[in-house]
């Protein structure tokens, strides 16, 4: 007896729990905006067309065997297709990032007025549907002339080119697009392109794992990181000098954040958690909130850290209206030495770190499990730390292997965990103003090619025509954002039942 009415009370509190779980798009503030995304070189395909230059991500991905985005979605031609689709779906917003080798094929100078042209027509229909546009200036497409010519990102003449190739941008497409993130992921791009050189121009020190012909894994990333930074800044600047009384739009920076968190309770992996949070999250977020380098970074780094400026630190300060966060996996960290998931190398940027990090859930290529928890984990850290900035998802999402079925009900199951996590981190008061699924459709992975997708439409890469059919993320997206689909409900259930898709390829 006694046993039932305990075994009473358990499902009571289970009852009532899932029944407080559960939420629609309602139980977000009316200006929530949630979207979806693709980015330039991923979606746009076209790439030797109508005067569009290449970049460095068509050097790289033609030197290596995984696909290229020579054609990929083909987004280019199709755009008007992606767009009906998207306003089917009732997205609210559309991330997308601008070629800046097609708007400006020299790198600086002359502009071409089919790119142009292009962005316009897309802006355009994304207003005629009523969907907002999200700009990412900068998605790790530089054009390969300025690589070329002095080196990218590692040297500061990047700053000046690309405030004038943000000029451009806020000049012809400003009237019209109200958030602008300068540049993708800032953190993991610099660490993938100038410390593990897995994404152009592919630097890192020599080492046993990747085969660089160039770079030097303990300066370039720093380096690179600081010339971001102040070309953020002078973007933001520009903005708000020319164009910020007229247009009235918002200027961000993004970062790629893992959730992280302690793997033992004990006050050794405490201090390696708030170590590995100074390296991946302070390492740009307080100099855009508080002017510099956190001080664990600056006593590890030493000399190799570049230094702000008075006029720099100035600058860069209070730069970013708002936070953009991309978002994925959650880490464990620990001080206790352990099969890290990075790569072990004797210098650079997880060498300085010098922590230990084991994936929280499976992270393999394929199908990651849900760790909600990291990100409210996240918005939590942010908000205390940095004074609570706005913030926007800017992606999140989940990869399967493309080609095998459209039922993808883990990645709904996954989206929604972390929608809820949002709406958790929003009742805790978080400023988060945003969510962004990775990605409207399928496209070209930059690490996988074409074997996995994130995306919520399935194309046919064989298909000339480039076909799309949508998943089943995709129909319960429509449903979770027109209202009708509970989350933490039988809906996804029901909607899974009679998904007319067939559920394999
Ligand atoms: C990048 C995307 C990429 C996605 C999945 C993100 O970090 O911004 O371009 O497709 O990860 O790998």
């Amino acid at each position: 007896m006694k046993h039932f009415s305990l075994l009473f009370i358990f499902l009571v509190i289970l009852l009532a729990t899932s029944y407080s779980d559960a939420f629609t798009r309602n139980n977000f503030p009316k200006d929530f905006l949630f979207g979806s995304a693709t980015s330039a070189y991923q979606w746009e395909g076209a790439v030797a067309e109508d005067g569009r230059t290449p970049s460095v991500w068509d050097t790289f991905s033609h030197s290596y065997n995984r696909g290229n985005g020579d054609i990929t979605s083909d987004g280019y031609h199709k755009y008007k297709e992606d767009v009906k689709l998207m306003a089917e779906m009732g997205l609210e917003s559309f991330r997308f990032s601008i070629s800046w080798s097609r708007l400006i094929p020299n790198g600086r100078g002359l502009v071409n007025p089919k790119g142009l042209l292009f962005y316009k027509n897309l802006i355009k229909e994304l207003k005629i549907h009523g969907i907002k546009p999200h700009v990412t200036l900068y998605h790790y497409d530089l054009p390969q002339c300025l690589e070329d010519e002095y080196g990218g990102w590692i040297n500061r003449k990047i700053i000046e080119d690309f405030t004038a190739f943000a000029d451009v941008c806020f000049r012809e497409f400003g009237e019209d697009v109200k958030l602008w993130t300068t540049i993708n992921e800032a953190t993991i791009f610099v660490i993938g392109s100038y410390d593990q050189g897995i994404s152009p121009p592919g630097h890192c020190s020599p080492n046993k794992f990747i085969n660089c012909t160039t770079g030097n894994s303990s300066t370039e990333p720093y380096l690179a990181g600081h010339n971001i930074l102040l070309a953020h800044a002078s973007a933001s600047k520009l903005y708000k000098l020319k164009y910020k009384s007229k247009q009235r739009g918002s200027i961000g920076l993004s970062i790629f954040a893992f959730g992280l968190s302690p793997y033992t309770n004990s006050k050794e992996d405490e201090i390696a958690t708030q170590r590995a949070k100074a390296f991946f999250y302070g390492w740009m977020l307080k100099p855009l909130v508080f002017g510099d380098y956190p001080d664990e970074m600056k006593r590890t780094v030493g000399s190799r850290l570049p230094v702000f400026s008075e006029e720099e630190s100035e600058q860069v300060k209070g730069s970013s209206d708002f936070i953009g966060i991309i978002h994925y996996l959650t880490l464990y960290v620990t001080n206790q030495p352990s099969p890290s998931i990075f790569p072990s190398m004797s210098e650079g940027f997880y060498k300085d770190m010098g922590v230990y990090m084991i994936s929280a859930g499976n992270s393999s290529f394929l199908a990651w499990e849900a760790t909600p928890w990291g990100l409210e984990g996240i918005l939590e850290y942010i908000k205390q730390s940095y004074n609570n900035p706005p913030i926007y998802i800017l992606e999140n999402g989940m990869p399967m292997e493309r080609v095998s079925t459209l039922q993808d009900t883990q990645r709904i199951e996954f989206i929604q965990a972390y929608i809820g996590a949002v709406l958790n981190a929003i009742k805790n008061g978080s400023d988060t103003r945003g969510y962004i699924v990775w990605s409207m459709i399928d496209l070209y992975e930059l690490l996988t090619g074409y074997t996995t997708s994130f995306g919520m439409y399935y194309v046919n890469f064989s298909d000339p025509g480039r076909k799309r059919t949508p998943k089943l993320s995709a129909s319960w997206y429509t449903g979770f954002l027109n209202g009708t689909i509970d989350i933490a409900s039988q809906d996804t259930i029901l909607l899974q039942s009679n998904f007319s898709g067939s559920s394999s390829l």
